[in-house]
């Protein structure tokens, strides 16, 4: 995300996702070190609602929630932390090769 221009900012009660100074989404602190992410916000939400209503594999979300690691994506989906998110199939999935090749470095 941050290699298309993005900047990630996590702040001890929320976080926020921008670029070019518009913020795209924006979270609340959950627990110790989960941010609940509102991706309702206006300048995505028609985005936003299409790939949610259609629904995607567990893998296909992997990579739209730039790759963030299986366990975490367990408990976001456990948590309902994230609005929308509409898992098709089983939530498992096999090794991921980008972030494997991204471990490598
Ligand atoms: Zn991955």
């Amino acid at each position: 995300m941050t290699s298309h221009g993005f900047h990630v900012l996590f702040r001890d009660e929320d976080a926020e996702i921008e670029k070019g100074g518009a913020i795209f989404i924006t979270g609340k602190r959950f627990g110790q070190s989960l941010y609940l992410l509102d991706i309702s916000t206006q300048t995505i939400q028609e985005a936003a609602k299409a790939a949610m209503s259609i629904g995607a594999t567990f893998e296909i979300w992997h990579e739209r929630l730039v790759h963030v690691n299986y366990k975490t994506m367990k408990r976001m989906m456990l948590l309902n932390a994230i609005t929308g998110l509409n898992v098709i199939g089983r939530p498992d999935a096999e090794t991921c090769e980008p972030c494997i090749l991204g471990k490598m470095h």
